[in-house]
């Protein structure tokens, strides 16, 4: 594996450019907010790349600010935005789901994903795997030491099915599976809690990422029982 090295990268938090939510006002790095362009007829759809032409104003993810996206994008984008809060919620976990298995393919064909158990385990012990992801079919995954470690540092996220990350490896099932890269691992961690917006999860814009002390060790109070 590539990434040999014990010590992970310092972020580069510092140098986040900021923008406004055109809902609430605060002044968040960029990548915790969403950035939404026209797509024609008064339409308006998420651009989680930031790549898309055109005018685009910034939403955070919240659902207070999400549930005024039509009025707060009209306003930002000078235009009468006619996609409702709940259409906005729906495209923007559609764009997340679409991103998630961009992702997890991008990783695979750069070896950036272990899976199974046993190299799970090696990963995380490694301090290689910086997300680790578990089938929601796979309840024996809940049981793997490295699991049960990396949920209290947030380093956890359920996606998709035994036979969906299979299908990745080319395997029937795979119940769980590591990033060992922390730039797709933090991309992946965002998706996946914008993919699951819809479902009473709220998103987190700060991710574990951004607390590199909980790196620095891997003391954990075996206070779960
Ligand atoms: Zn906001």
């Amino acid at each position: 594996m590539a990434l040999g090295s014990k010590k992970r990268k310092p972020s580069q938090r510092g140098q986040a450019p900021a923008r406004l939510c055109a809902c609430c006002r605060l002044s968040l790095p960029k990548s915790d907010l969403i950035r939404w362009v026209s797509s024609g007829d008064g339409q308006v759809v998420p651009d989680l790349t930031g790549r898309l032409p055109g005018r685009g104003a910034y939403l955070h993810p919240h659902p207070e600010c999400l549930a005024k996206l039509q009025t707060s994008l009209s306003k930002s984008l000078k235009m009468s935005v006619s996609t409702t809060p709940v259409q906005g919620i729906e495209l923007l976990m559609s764009a997340a789901r679409h991103r998630v298995e961009l992702l997890l393919g991008q990783a695979r064909r750069r070896s950036l994903l272990v899976w199974g158990a046993d190299a799970v385990s090696e990963a995380w012990q490694d301090k290689r795997a910086s997300l680790i992801l578990v089938a929601a079919d796979a309840a024996a995954a809940a049981k793997i030491g490295a699991v049960r470690q990396a949920v209290p540092l947030g380093c956890v996220k359920v996606w998709g099915t035994k036979a969906q990350f299979g299908a990745i490896f080319g395997r029937p099932e795979v119940g769980v599976v590591a990033v060992v890269d922390e730039t797709l691992a933090k991309g992946l961690f965002d998706a996946i809690a914008l993919a699951l917006l819809g479902r009473g999860a709220e998103f987190v814009s700060r991710s574990p990422w951004a607390a590199e002390e909980k790196f620095g060790s891997q003391e954990v109070e075996s206070s779960e029982n």
